[in-house]
């Protein structure tokens, strides 16, 4: 297994989708997302998956890269971030960015995030496309999630509020 290395800092817990259609349900897609998903210029892991945490339409978490290790997923900010893509995202292949994520889905991201920023004090929560630098006007968000209303969540979530 390739060793990555360890990052130093974390300030960032930054969310993503895969840009797939809802009846792609789990990881055994995501080696061709790696070329696909972000084919506007980003550049993804190649050798292995670059997020830490993807999580399936069912709301099944698949650990990917060790939360440790430098990801592969946001270019400019890897050194200093955590990864979560969620699975779906587009109804229509090349379509714009939809919220069709499931509740289940839904719910094991906020406790994902929750569980981070325990283990990293400070640590924002953000989309990918509110910190991407290079991201472009026309394309479409990622996640196409409300962050505010999510963060919202996960004050709530916090205060053990079943959402
Ligand atoms: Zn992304």
């Amino acid at each position: 297994m390739i060793r990555y290395k360890d990052r130093k800092s974390t300030k960032l817990i930054i969310l993503h989708d895969s840009h797939t259609l809802p009846e792609v349900c789990n990881i055994e897609d995501v080696p061709r997302w790696a070329v696909l998903a972000h084919k506007q210029g980003l550049k993804m892991g190649l050798l292995s998956i670059g997020y830490h945490y993807i999580i399936e339409r069912d709301g099944t978490e698949v650990e990917c890269r060790p939360v440790d290790q430098i990801g592969s997923h946001t270019p400019g900010l890897n050194l200093e971030s955590v990864s979560i893509c969620l699975v779906g995202g587009r109804e229509e292949i090349g379509g714009i960015g939809v919220d069709n994520f499931t509740r289940d889905q839904r719910i094991k991201a906020l406790g994902r995030c929750h569980q981070l920023l325990q283990k990293y004090p400070g640590a924002k929560v953000v989309g990918h496309s509110e910190v991407q630098r290079y991201r472009r006007r026309d394309t479409p968000p990622c996640p196409p999630i409300d962050m505010d209303l999510f963060r919202e969540d996960l004050k709530l979530y916090a205060q053990g509020i079943v959402l």
